[in-house]
């Protein structure tokens, strides 16, 4: 006898699901030994295929199911379902849907059925965490390699030109936008400017002018009033707070670089 093996897994499973009906055929008061005895010897598969390949419009157990309003239970909607589909021909499947409909089951019954684990869609990879935001180390580290990768003649510009946007606003950032000067008279100054900026400076500990480096560890970002002092205050005041600075600029950027 001619079983289903060619049929694979998917076959075992329709006719597992044949054999699963067959309770519901009994107490619907059907009991369907033909039926059983056509799986147990040739297959669910086959049976499914000879049952719709019959010259009759239906067969007997069609019938009698849908005298039974009990059409669901039938082959031919075993047949119909998506994840059973590729075992039969179009031709198969046509016909089952045909003789399903000639009797005024509704198909939109078939989409109803839940979809079994064994055929559900693999669950999507995870998806990605979104990049993590570069740290602090890695934008200065990108900056220092694009200064050194820009032309030349970008050095023969103003100090003004060279002054690095990326610096500037890794600065204020490291900062909270707030005066870094230890001693400030106005710690709690933070007034938000044009382009929802901070009103402060960043400003090079050592100046460009005199050779300063434009770079995060020679920047601090002060307040109007202490960048005042600074660049105006008096001669000995100035040097202490430029030392100060220094020390701060130079800690700050190493806590930063180390993400502490
Ligand atoms: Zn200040």
């Amino acid at each position: 006898m001619v079983r289903d093996e060619q049929y694979g897994e998917l076959g075992k499973r329709f006719e597992q699901y044949l054999l699963d009906g067959i309770p519901a055929l009994r107490k619907a008061g059907y009991n369907p030994f033909e039926f059983l005895r056509m799986i147990k010897t040739t297959g669910g598969v086959h049976t499914a295929k000879r049952l719709l390949a019959s010259a009759g419009d239906t067969s007997y157990g069609f019938t009698k199911l849908w005298e039974k309003q009990k059409l669901d239970t039938s082959v031919e909607f075993a047949v119909c379902l998506p994840w059973f589909r590729e075992l039969f021909t179009e031709a198969e499947v046509g016909r089952a849907e045909f003789r399903l409909t000639e009797h005024r089951f509704d198909l939109s019954r078939i989409d109803a059925v839940p979809v079994p684990a064994w055929c559900a869609a693999p669950t999507p990879e995870p998806t990605p965490e979104p990049p993590a935001a570069p740290t602090y180390r890695q934008r200065v580290e990108a900056e220092e390699a694009a200064q050194l990768a820009r032309p030349a003649t970008s050095t023969a510009l103003t100090t003004e030109a060279v002054r690095s946007a990326v610096f500037r606003s890794l600065v204020l950032e490291r900062a909270g936008g707030r005066c870094e000067n230890p001693g400030c008279g106005h710690p709690d100054f933070h007034v938000i400017g044009r382009n929802d900026m901070p009103v402060v400076e960043v400003d090079h500990v050592h100046g460009l002018g005199e050779g300063g480096p434009d770079h995060p560890a020679n920047m601090v970002v002060l307040c109007p009033n202490c960048h005042a002092v600074k660049t105006r205050g008096r001669d000995a005041e100035v040097a202490e707070l430029r030392k100060l600075l220094a020390g701060i600029a130079r800690q700050r950027h190493e806590a930063a670089m180390t993400g502490a």
